[in-house]
């Protein structure tokens, strides 16, 4: 891959919580973690926005009257996932501290937004330069993968259940499904 359209997370100072917001393309991340997850999307994902998401049945959406999006109003308080995958339709939140009462958001819209097809997926610090993921089920969470379709060759996130490709929806499992944790590609 040609590295050249995604230049190196640029890292800010600490601030007063030990957290280093940082600039990926412009662009200030609430985290380093957050900056690097963003240069990942952006390698693999042809659109993806960060702290936004679409009207969702069933659940309200916090918006100004410009359309800015807030949040969603879940039964645990008003939640803002950190990307959104459109074509994929998967949520990413993403976690320095797995702490559990930070994931009571997360699984709530896991929950509530499974019927429509949208799945979450917990991004946090992995081994090196890598990334571990998780789903929310149930209560708890699953450990989930990166996939590639052998068909289409989109990117996907697959945690139990079904191997479908959530871009185009062959089951073409066979090659495209790594185990192997995703890794932040080198510069
Ligand atoms: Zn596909």
């Amino acid at each position: 891959m040609d590295p050249s359209p995604y230049p190196p997370v640029e890292r800010g100072p600490h601030n007063h919580i030990g957290v280093a917001p940082s600039t990926y393309k412009g662009v200030l991340y609430r985290s380093m973690l957050e900056a690097r997850v963003a240069r990942w999307v952006d390698m693999h994902f042809p659109v993806w926005l960060y702290e936004s998401g679409p009207n969702l049945l069933g659940i309200e959406s916090a918006r100004t009257l410009d359309g800015l999006f807030y949040g969603y109003q879940l039964d645990v308080g008003r939640y803002r996932p950190d990307f959104w995958l459109p074509s994929v339709r998967t949520f990413l939140e993403v976690k320095g501290d797995m702490g559990c009462h930070t994931l009571a958001r997360p699984i709530e819209l896991a929950r509530r937004a499974a019927p429509q097809g949208i799945q979450v997926i917990v991004v946090t610090r992995g081994k090196g330069v890598r990334f571990d993921l998780y789903a929310p089920c149930g209560r708890d969470l699953v450990p989930a993968t990166f996939a590639r379709c052998s068909a289409c060759g989109s990117r996907y996130f697959h945690a139990g259940g079904p191997t479908d490709c959530r871009a185009c929806g062959v089951a073409s499992f066979t090659g495209g499904l790594s185990s192997a944790p995703p890794k932040e590609e080198s510069r």
